[in-house]
C-alpha cells in the first residue's frame, strides 16, 4: 500500500495526525527533498528506508514503490504542503493503477495557508475579495495560455503565486496588465512555518527589489491583493442582525 501524504508547509507539527501516524508506521518513505523539511523525518522508525525523490525520476520512484509492495511493505510518499497542489501525484497514481498497487491520499496544510497564517492575513475579506487564485508563472514548465497571470489579473482578487519567486519582474509585468497597480499590496513569505520563516510586506512595484535584497529566489510564495492591507466590511455571518441556521438575528432598535 502506498500513502501519498501532505507534509504541510514545513513545521513538523503541521502534518495531520493521520499523516504522522502513517510516517511512524512506514517501511519506506520517499520524500520530496527539495521542499519537505527533513525534520518531518523524525516521525519515521529507525529501520525505515528513506529515499529523497529530488534525486530520482518518476520511473525510479514507482520502481521503489513496487519493490516495497512485493515485500508486503508500506510506503509513504511525502509531498510538501498538500499533495494536490503542484504535487505531480497524478502521474504516480496512474502508474500505480497500471501496476495494480493500491494507494490513498492524506491531505496536508498547503503553503498558501501556512503563508496566510504567518502573515495573520485573511484572503477572503468581505467587500475586498471573495476568491483566491492559486497559480504560478510559466517557467521551464509551461502554463496553459488561457491561464496566464495577465488573464487572472483582470479579477484583482487575492492571489497566491507558487514557484515564481525568481521571476518577480516578469510577474509584475503580468499583474499590471490586469487590475493591479504598482501600489497594490504584496507579500513575500519565505519558508512559512520553518524556523527560518520570513515575511516581507511590499507592493507589486517593489516586490522584485525586496526579493533581491533578501536573497529570496525559491521556497517562497508571492501573495498579492488588497486583502493584505486596507479597509473591509465586517462579515455578515457574525453580524447580530443576520440570521443563520443556528442563530436568529436581532434587528438593532
Ligand atoms: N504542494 C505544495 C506546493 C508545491 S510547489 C503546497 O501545497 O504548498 C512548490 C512551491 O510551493 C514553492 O516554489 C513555493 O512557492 C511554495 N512553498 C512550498 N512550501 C513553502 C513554504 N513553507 N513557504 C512558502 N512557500 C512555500
Amino acid at each position: 500500500m502506498v500513502h501519498f501524504v501532505g507534509a504541510g508547509p514545513g513545521a513538523p507539527d503541521l502534518i495531520t495526525l493521520r499523516g504522522a501516524e502513517l510516517l511512524q508506521n512506514a517501511d519506506q518513505v520517499i520524500y520530496a527533498g527539495s521542499l519537505v523539511n527533513p525534520a518531518l523525518l523524525t516521525h519515521c522508525r529507525n529501520d525505515c528506508l528513506i529515499l529523497n525523490s529530488a534525486e530520482m525520476t518518476l520511473e525510479e520512484v514507482v520502481a521503489a514503490m513496487a519493490r516495497a509492495e512485493e515485500k508486503g511493505q508500506t510506503t509513504v510518499r511525502l509531498h510538501t504542503g498538500d499533495p494536490s497542489v503542484y504535487g505531480a501525484i497524478r502521474e504516480q497514481m496512474d502508474r500505480l493503477d497500471e501496476l495494480g498497487i493500491d494507494y490513498d491520499v492524506v491531505p496536508g496544510v498547503s503553503s498558501f495557508c501556512g503563508a496566510a497564517a504567518a502573515l495573520r492575513a485573511e484572503y477572503t475579506l468581505p467587500g475586498v475579495s471573495q476568491s483566491v487564485i492559486l497559480t504560478r508563472m510559466a517557467g521551464r514548465t509551461p502554463v496553459p495560455e488561457k491561464e496566464s497571470i495577465a488573464a487572472f489579473a483582470a479579477h484583482g482578487s487575492s492571489m497566491a503565486v507558487f514557484l515564481s519567486a525568481g521571476m518577480l519582474d516578469e510577474l509584475r509585468e503580468e499583474l499590471l496588465k490586469g487590475a493591479y497597480t504598482d501600489e497594490t499590496p504584496a507579500a513575500l513569505v519565505y519558508k512559512a512555518s520553518w524556523p527560518e520563516e520570513r515575511c516581507i510586506h511590499c507592493t507589486v512595484g517593489t516586490m522584485a527589489r525586496h526579493a533581491e535584497e533578501n536573497g529570496i529566489r525559491k521556497t517562497a510564495l508571492v501573495l498579492i491583493g488588497e486583502f493584505l492591507h486596507g479597509d473591509f466590511e465586517r462579515s455578515r455571518h457574525y453580524d447580530p442582525a443576520f440570521s443563520t441556521d443556528f442563530r436568529k438575528g436581532k434587528e438593532t432598535p
